[in-house]
């Protein structure tokens, strides 16, 4: 896949276009974020806990989330499927340590799990697997910005692609490229539907999420609230 260049998102507070990692330093100090934080009303005082979120093989894919200390594993298995990897109901797991660590229970408590730099991975679908790595960076107590378990504060913009016969801005995936040549084939609209492969459907739309084109994702990866 090509996709090298750092990728960027904003801030969901005050807007600003950073890469993941200096988002994980702007979030701690961004005044607008703080103005949010002073106004909160939306639950009980409890800890809360500023999560990055990355896809474990391809960096262009990421998250910063806050999520509430109250809440459970369970509740970030259910975003991270609806964000990024839900196709056909596999199942899923947090581990310490990767694919060979111990498994924790869905319904152990956030704050009784993270504190900053504990990291974990999740795995989702054991045949064709989906990696993610979720790494504390930092904890405040107070009362959440939002009646969820989970306040996403900012996410990489949808990586750029070009079409592989114009190099236009492309966006459509050519599954059949993928799986019969192992060669992740992008198009524009017009190559896209001149494109000859439909053993496996007409191409499909991008979509922001590490699992398109495996098994069988298509999207939308949109955060469920
Ligand atoms: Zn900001
Ligand atoms: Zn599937
Ligand atoms: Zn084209
Ligand atoms: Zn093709």
């Amino acid at each position: 896949m090509t996709r090298s260049k750092q990728s960027r998102g904003d801030c969901v507070f005050c807007g600003r276009e950073m890469t993941k990692g200096g988002l994980s330093r702007h979030l701690k100090t961004c005044p607008q974020r703080q103005e949010a934080i002073s106004k909160a009303q939306a639950g009980k005082k409890q800890r809360l806990y500023h999560l990055q979120i990355q896809d474990a093989w391809s960096s262009a894919f990421w998250l910063h989330v806050e999520m509430n200390g109250n809440a459970a594993l369970s509740d970030l298995d259910y975003y991270l499927r609806e964000i990024w990897l839900e196709c056909c109901g596999h199942f899923s797991q947090f581990s310490v340590g990767g694919w060979s660590g111990d498994e924790i229970p869905m319904s152990r408590k956030i704050d009784h799990l993270f504190e900053p730099g504990v990291e974990l991975t999740h795995i989702y679908d054991f045949g064709t697997s989906s990696e993610t790595l979720v790494k504390a960076v930092d904890v405040r107590e107070g009362r959440p910005l939002t009646r969820y378990p989970v306040y996403l504060m900012a996410r990489n913009k949808m990586p750029e692609a070009a079409c592989a016969e114009c190099g236009k801005p492309a966006g459509w995936l050519c599954v059949e490229c993928l799986i019969e040549e192992g060669e992740w084939t992008t198009l524009c609209e017009k190559h896209a539907e001149e494109h000859p492969h439909d053993d496996y459907g007409e191409p499909i739309p991008l979509v922001n999420s590490p699992r398109l084109g495996m098994c069988g994702y298509e999207g939308p990866a949109d955060p469920p609230y």
